[in-house]
């Protein structure tokens, strides 16, 4: 997860439906501020739901309260459901200031993420919580099967090129790939809270790209 900023609701458009925030201005606004991705587990979904970070059930207005509304895939808005409502919200509180995440490839396989929380209180936990399960897997086979397609099949491809853009830029500092590599660490991009702590821990690279981490 990493910070996102969320535009107000477009002029004229009142939320009394979920039509409404599943289509046309309001939903192009929200897949925009969300850079396209999941805001949990920040991959591109190819199956999208609009998500309520808190749920509704016990308070009908957050069902249409426009601050509410996140896009998450469905892989990550089935973890979460109901269960995971104490979360950070992500446009109030930078995410990468309460929970590190990691991966050690090992034999071109990722066997687990690393989730450490950075802080103690109860939202930077109930959220460390619920990323551990969404890349490492819950209780479930189908929940195992599905987190390991994400470590492996979407998050190590992007991670391996996105460390042979580190490597090509050190072997070769003039050949242009500083700016892919800031883009790979803008907020926009995928699995961004991974490549942003890759390159926040380097003692280098931290110097070189201090500006595109702030
Ligand atoms: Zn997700």
């Amino acid at each position: 997860m990493v910070k996102l900023t969320k535009s107000p609701l477009p002029d004229g458009i009142v939320i009394n439906s979920a039509d409404v925030y599943r289509s046309g201005i309001a939903f192009e606004t929200l897949i925009n501020d969300c850079h396209q991705k999941c805001y949990i587990c920040e991959d591109k979904p190819t199956s999208i739901n609009v998500e309520h970070i808190v749920a509704h059930k016990s308070d009908p207005a957050l069902k249409f309260d426009w601050d509410n509304l996140f896009i998450a895939c469905w892989h990550c808005n089935n973890i979460k459901s109901t269960k995971y409502d104490d979360i950070i919200n992500p446009v109030l509180i930078n995410p990468e200031e309460c929970i590190a995440l990691s991966v050690r490839i090992s034999d071109n396989f990722i066997e687990a993420v690393q989730v450490i929380p950075l802080k103690t209180d109860a939202q930077a936990l109930k959220t460390a919580e619920l990323l551990e399960i969404v890349y490492n897997g819950g209780s479930t086979a189908m929940k195992k099967v599905e987190s390991a397609n994400l470590r492996n099949e979407h998050l190590l491809p992007d991670i391996k090129l996105f460390l042979k853009y580190i490597s090509d830029y050190i072997d070769e500092p003039d050949l242009g790939y500083d700016s892919i590599i800031r883009q790979e660490i803008s907020c926009s991009a995928k699995f961004a809270a991974f490549k942003r702590r890759i390159i926040a821990e380097d003692t280098e690279l931290s110097v070189a790209f201090a500006d595109a981490l702030a």
